[in-house]
């Protein structure tokens, strides 16, 4: 009896909450906001702005469950407004987060004004902390898609499952701009070029927030993250200072920032480095005047974990915890992620009554969060109705990230056609990769690191079981080889024994799961085990298929000319084992693109829009052709191959003159010329032939997807804007210069003048 009162209520609530979303527009929420502030006190608005982690509030005894005293102590003497995170021992169910947040839910109604709280998650490649979700590839795989449709698609679905899971707010997407390889968290981001990213980032905004309907009870607010500067540490170490000139800020990592705003991004995550000697969350110039005022950003300016506490502990710009919490406030944050303790509360509160921070910056943040709330709905409805969610983890959506998973995987190299396999091949799987779920799906999975992943996703195919299911377990030769780290000669030997008996070697190499300062590296070179197992194989002479699964470009520089084929994976998801192998039979033909320039050595990581300096052979700089002498990544940013070819003709532009109104319409063509039916990531990149600031080698502006069958023609257009010429001068504008231009797509250039 008492469940089906609960039932109803539940329905009610929900059904009331929905129907109302509609008619929320933007005088409305803020009418509710300003009346809602006006009857709180002090404590009640900074508490708003106190974001903790759920696992303080855990039962010791009963991990995963909540210690009453300890919830009803945060939510109504500290008045926190958000709580983040997965529960002990990681991934609930469905049922599990509903219940959940029906405990946050109900201690939140006995508060004074009844303000929700507001739950955020990291569900940052599908609803990646709920038991049985649909798992897609991670963010630097979606980049390798070239499919900002897909790519959305898949945001919505994540969106759809996250709100299953009862929550409202997703921590993604990943912005950074990672400039060294090594960084640990490079398979977090859209690889190394700002215009890629913006247009994935907008894609992911769109889906997750459903096109500006972020009250729908199937979207979630999303979050940028981690402003600014993060992913370009000098060491390529987590957390580590970065020294970016506000030139170059402005000309790449703003950019990426400035679409997602457009997009209608709710709210953005701030980087735990620091630029140019400033930690970010003590910048009132990056948080403050240039995201609040000059971006006009109205969202959530989240602090990330514990960084407020690290201004004091580790950057060392605040000699007290509290004034760090003065510091940042003042530079424009508007909740901490304290997050295991309430140190940020009871230091805000004191701060605010010594007049140190004044109440309009406390009001400012408050305004944030409880519109977001507003936008949310979640004065309606915190929990789910899982009546409403009859396609979590359904076989609709696991198509969807199969087909992500199918799009993102490289083909870098397949001398003599030696892929597709055929079937009848007597095929030796080996390779420490091979076997695992935690190397496909990376961190942020079911729990932080991800080590869970064989557990949580069991019924799901690692790359050997994808090849047992494929030709039948008895028809596949497997030893891992090696492992990760260890060397072990015997395991390599067993290989070798295997291998014998095969007519060609599937090797399998990689990483461990990992994220953060867990995943740094001092070596970028793949491990000296796997290289040595690489080695030993390639004596036998036979074609090895090499497969990278990898969150960043690991060197093979040792090995890679004894491979026949190398196919990069990245971090796929769960459907990534399947994905794989019917690219590698041909039932699937690959078309992602390379989102980075893959190095080669570990002193030459220029990216793919160089300068021209950095290419130049000493002696050599007055011949362009020699240019390309000293710049030699193993693979370019853009490569993938396909089972077909595609050859291009016809580039034109409507004008080969312009001035600085006019636009440039571009077209080509392009022709599947090959015997299977294929798609086709159709790049257009710009070259600024002289310029007062050294110009680029080239830069991606424009690209498109398309499927071709054989002997098929597309004309695909592109239209090119003033914007497009443009770079940031010295003085930090925006500027274009007259002069000539160069497009190109594939082999095809023109040119255009710019008068
Ligand atoms: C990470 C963020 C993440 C946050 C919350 C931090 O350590 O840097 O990316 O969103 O934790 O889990």
């Amino acid at each position: 009896m008492k469940n089906s009162v609960l039932l109803l209520s539940l329905f009610l609530i929900c059904g009331a909450g929905w129907s109302q979303q509609s008619k929320n527009n933007k005088a409305a929420i803020d009418a509710k906001v300003s009346e809602l502030l006006s009857k709180m006190t002090l404590e009640e608005k900074v508490g708003q702005m106190t974001q903790i982690t759920v696992t303080i509030f855990e039962d010791t005894k009963k991990p995963g469950y909540f210690d009453a005293a300890k919830l009803k102590q945060g939510i109504q003497d500290y008045h926190i407004g958000s709580i983040l995170n997965v529960p002990n021992p990681g991934a609930p169910t469905l049922k599990r987060w509903q219940e959940t947040m029906t405990a946050i839910t109900n201690e939140a109604n006995k508060t004074r004004l009844k303000i929700p709280v507001l739950y955020g998650i990291d569900a940052i490649h599908g609803a990646s902390y709920t038991a049985g979700a649909t798992l897609f590839p991670q963010q630097i795989g979606l980049a390798a898609t070239f499919n900002t449709a897909l790519v959305k698609r898949g945001a919505e679905i994540s969106a759809y499952e996250t709100r299953a899971s009862s929550i409202p707010w997703v921590f993604s997407p990943d912005l950074d701009f990672p400039r060294n390889p090594a960084w640990s968290r490079m398979w977090e981001s859209f690889g190394e070029d700002a215009y890629l990213s913006s247009k994935m980032a907008v894609a992911l905004v769109d889906g997750f927030e459903g096109n500006n309907n972020v009250g729908s009870k199937y979207s979630v607010a999303s979050c940028m993250k981690h402003y600014i500067g993060y992913g370009s540490t000098t060491t390529g170490k987590d957390r580590t200072p970065s020294i970016i000139p506000e030139r170059i800020l402005r000309q790449y990592d703003l950019t990426i920032y400035q679409a997602a705003i457009k997009a209608g991004a709710k709210s953005v995550m701030v980087s735990s480095g620091e630029i140019n000697g400033t930690p970010v969350h003590a910048s009132k110039h990056l948080i403050t005047d240039i995201l609040k005022n000059e971006l006009g950003f109205q969202g959530v300016v989240v602090t990330d974990w514990k960084d407020i506490i690290y201004l004091n502990t580790r950057h060392k710009v605040a000699e007290t915890k509290r004034d760090a919490v003065r510091i940042a406030v003042m530079a424009g944050i508007d909740m901490s992620m304290v997050p295991e303790e309430f140190s940020f509360y009871t230091d805000l509160v004191d701060l605010v009554k010594k007049g140190e921070v004044p109440m309009s910056r406390i009001d400012d943040a408050v305004t944030r969060i409880l519109r977001m709330k507003f936008e949310l709905n979640l004065f309606q409805n915190t929990v789910a109705d899982l009546k409403d969610y009859p396609k979590f983890g359904s076989a609709e959506h696991i198509q969807e990230a199969y087909n992500t998973a199918a799009e993102s995987i490289t083909l870098l190299k397949n001398k003599d056609a030696v892929l597709p396999l055929n079937k009848t091949e007597k095929i030796l799987v080996t390779g420490a990769t091979a076997n695992s779920m935690k190397y496909l799906n990376g961190g942020w999975s079911y729990n932080w690191q991800g080590e869970n992943s064989d557990t949580y996703a069991a019924d799901k195919s690692t790359i050997l079981e994808a090849f047992q299911n494929k030709l039948g377990k008895e028809n596949v030769l497997y030893t891992a080889g090696a492992d990760l780290e260890k060397e072990d000669d015997t395991e390599i030997q067993k290989a070798v024994d295997l291998a014998k008996n095969a007519s060609k070697i599937v090797l399998c190499l990689g990483e461990k799961n990992y994220t953060e300062t867990p995943g740094d590296i001092s070596d970028i070179y793949i491990s000296k085990s796997q290289i040595k197992l690489a080695l030993a194989l390639s004596k036998l002479n036979k074609p090895i298929i090499l497969v990278l699964n990898e969150g960043r470009p690991r060197l093979i520089s040792d090995f890679e000319d004894k491979m026949s084929a190398v196919i990069q994976c990245y971090l796929p998801g769960n459907e990534g084992g399947r994905a794989l192998l019917d690219i590698l039979y041909g039932d699937v033909n690959p078309s992602g693109r390379l989102p980075y320039n893959y190095p080669r050595y570990p002193n030459s990581l220029e990216k793919y829009n160089r300068k021209y300096t950095e290419s130049i052979s000493e002696g050599e700089q007055n011949n362009d052709a020699t240019y390309e002498k000293s710049y030699l990544p193993q693979f370019e940013f853009g490569t993938g191959l396909s089972y077909t070819t595609f050859s291009y003709s016809n580039l034109k532009i409507d004008k080969s003159e312009i001035n600085n109104t006019d636009e440039v319409n571009v077209s080509v063509d392009v022709t599947n010329s090959g015997k299977r039916a294929g798609k086709e990531a159709v790049l257009l990149y710009l070259s600024d032939n002289f310029a007062s600031i050294t110009p680029e080698f080239k830069s991606l502006k424009r690209f498109e997807k398309i499927s071709l069958e054989p002997n098929e023609t597309k004309t695909v257009k592109f239209t090119l804007n003033q914007k497009d010429l443009q770079f940031v001068n010295e003085d930090l504008k925006w500027i274009s210069e007259k002069g000539t231009f160069t497009i190109q797509i594939a082999n095809q250039k023109t040119d255009f003048l710019l008068k």
